[in-house]
């Protein structure tokens, strides 16, 4: 489980705050999807998870433990982080990029090297043809794919992910979000999901946080935040897709 309370991020003493008093739990194996506009605090939100960056105020705890006590190493190990944009190492190979948390703990070469294939293998990508490739070889799809393997390395209980599928062609993106679908049921993660897409919302969250200007506007299953928004903003977001919602009615289903 993890506990966002009464978190606040001001990044810098002039700026409006990036984040504002918001409190949130996220339930063991459960997807929660964070859903808002660029630049409504997100990617800080989830990056105050693992202390990449620190909070100004409230607390984050995982598994009932502040994480501002916890050893970065540790929690490293304990959360997988899917990058905004990737960053896959461009002079690393696929299987040294995969292997860098499993690195940081010690492993032996050995270790690594099977673990970075059994991840491949997961993502759907073959060990033989992709382990010793660079990014710059790699589609976009493909390098999305290596940055979920990292992010799975050392069999982390959580998994936070920055709008991993952002950049890539509508195929390629639902052909992942049905991977994602996939793996979810298959690995019983407990993940924070950014996206500021509300069909990617819709497909994989278990629950969707909505955030504004750094707030909490609501949360809860989509049906709910469809039936009853909280906010002319939640309903707003429901509004311009409503016609496509319909199209896609499977979606709200949970099919
Ligand atoms: P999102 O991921 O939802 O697009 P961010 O969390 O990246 O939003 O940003 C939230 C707000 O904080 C934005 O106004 C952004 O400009 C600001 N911000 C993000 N990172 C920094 C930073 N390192 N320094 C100052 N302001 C930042
Ligand atoms: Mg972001």
């Amino acid at each position: 489980m993890i506990r966002y309370k009464h978190v606040n991020k001001t990044y810098t003493a002039s700026d409006a705050p990036a984040v504002r008093d918001l409190s949130l739990t996220v339930e063991d194996g459960e997807t929660m999807v964070l859903l808002g506009p660029s630049g409504c605090g997100k990617t800080t939100l989830l990056k105050m998870t693992n202390r990449l960056i620190e909070v100004s105020g409230g607390t984050v705890a995982i598994e009932g433990e502040d994480v501002a006590r916890t050893d970065p190493v540790t929690l490293r190990r304990r959360i997988g982080y899917v990058f905004q944009g990737v960053g896959l190492f461009p002079h690393m190979t696929v299987a040294e990029n995969i292997s860098l948390v499993p690195r940081l703990l010690g492993w032996t070469a050995t270790r690594r090297e099977a673990r970075a294939r059994e991840l491949l293998a997961l993502v759907d990508l073959n060990p033989d043809t992709y382990a010793d490739r660079f990014p710059d070889e790699l589609s976009g799809g493909q390098s999305q794919r290596v940055g979920v393997a990292r992010a799975l390395a050392a069999d982390p209980q959580y998994l936070l992910m920055d709008e991993p599928f952002g950049a890539l062609d509508t195929v390629t993106r639902t052909t992942l979000q049905e991977e994602m679908l996939r793996l979810k049921s298959q690995l019983g993660k407990t993940i924070v999901f950014v996206t500021h897409d509300i069909f990617e919302a819709l497909a994989l969250g278990d629950r969707i946080a909505v955030l504004n200007q750094g707030r909490l506007e609501q949360v809860g299953a989509k049906e709910e935040l469809i039936r009853n928004p909280a906010s002319a903003f939640v309903a707003s977001l429901f509004d311009a897709p409503r016609a496509q919602l319909r199209a896609f009615g499977h979606l709200l289903n949970g099919t």
